[in-house]
């Protein structure tokens, strides 16, 4: 068995830390290690460690038993043979010392992995909502045995290691006392019992990875980079455990003409100087449609019109942003003769 580490050095605190330089200690370096940001090798079995020695160390009673006997203090059934220990702060020890604590069944239902995924959205899609077929792959209930894992063939049977109790114990002597070791039976995996001829389907897991199409309604509003939650839409859950959450990352493409920054949406008019000068109406593009915008005259180029409630909806919610229109005055490169003799006369007034 390897030495593990001593708790206080993984956090690298004195032994006589308050439960705030505790706390202190293991977010800063819970950050440093944290396998997201952290990409050197080694990150994920430090944060681990890291992880391990807080949830010792934040607990003053397992911290007692550390501070006393080291690891071995931490192990199920360990018994602190005459340690002076007071026995009643330690129920789940001193129950699975004497057997009578109730087994953890680790058969027993589990809920089912969340799982992400990803979709890419026309722009006035994520705008106006859309449904979408996309493929997931997960762990679904199994057709053939709905779960249960059996078959019909199937035999549940006591398991012959263990004799139905799940574990397997131990007994170690020590100079710290006497140990049980309680460690969960290999051959059932906790439950007792055995499945003989389980579903062929599943082999006995209840669940069966499936890729198929799933129609996912997308609400209209969704924006580039939001991660919309589908409940229940991940892995099934074990042994009749809760399914897991799909997550659905989404990234929506560019438009032609419009620009969007959150509810707001944005495009450009090009007008030409005599109506910047003397006014005019225009038809604008929105994503609601077609609307009228008034310019007046003497309209500077860069003007911002803003037509109220013409922009993406709110997600979930009533109401929607609003469009705005930049005016560009365009000045003509290439006149034709009747514009330049114009031209010319305005420059001579
Ligand atoms: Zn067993
Ligand atoms: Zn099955």
């Amino acid at each position: 068995m390897a030495t593990k580490a001593d708790f206080y050095d993984v956090l690298g605190i004195g032994k006589s830390a308050s439960q705030d330089e505790i706390r202190r200690a293991y977010r800063k370096l819970a950050r440093q290690f944290h396998p997201d940001l952290n990409k050197a090798a080694d990150a994920e079995d430090r944060f681990k460690a890291v992880q391990e020695a807080y949830d010792v160390l934040k607990d003053e009673k397992k911290r007692a038993m550390y501070d006393r006997f080291g690891h071995a203090g931490l192990q199920s059934g360990f018994n602190p043979a005459g340690g002076g220990i007071d026995f009643g702060d330690m129920g789940d020890i001193f129950e699975s010392f004497f057997g009578t604590a109730t087994r953890r069944d680790t058969h027993g239902p589990r809920a089912g992995r969340d799982l992400q995924t990803a979709l890419s959205l026309e722009f006035m899609e994520a705008v106006n909502g859309v449904a979408k077929e996309i493929d997931i792959d997960r762990l679904e209930i199994c057709d053939e045995c709905s779960g249960s894992g059996q078959g019909l063939q199937s035999e549940v049977a006591t398991c012959s290691v263990c004799n139905g109790a799940g574990q397997v114990r131990r007994v170690q002597s020590s100079i710290f006392g006497q140990f049980v070791n309680v460690a969960t039976c290999e051959n059932c995996g906790g439950a007792g019992r055995v499945v003989l001829n389980p579903c062929s389907s599943c082999g006995g897991e209840g669940r069966a990875r499936r890729r198929r199409k799933n129609s996912i309604d997308i609400p209209a509003g969704v924006d580039d980079g939001n991660n919309l939650r589908i409940p229940g839409g991940g892995d099934a859950g074990y042994r009749g455990g809760p399914p897991g959450d799909l997550f659905v990352r989404i990234s929506v493409a560019e438009h032609d003409t419009f620009r969007r920054e959150g509810l707001d949406v944005f495009s450009k008019l090009k007008i030409n100087v005599a109506d910047a000068v003397l006014g005019e109406e225009f038809q604008v593009e929105t994503v609601v449609g077609e609307e009228r915008v008034n310019i007046r005259p003497g309209t500077q180029s860069g003007s911002m019109m803003r037509l109220r409630g013409k922009g993406v909806p709110r997600l979930g919610r009533s109401g929607r942003g609003d469009h705005y229109v930049r005016v560009d005055v365009e000045v003509p490169s290439r006149l034709t003769k009747r514009e330049r003799q114009l031209y010319d006369e305005l420059k001579s007034l």
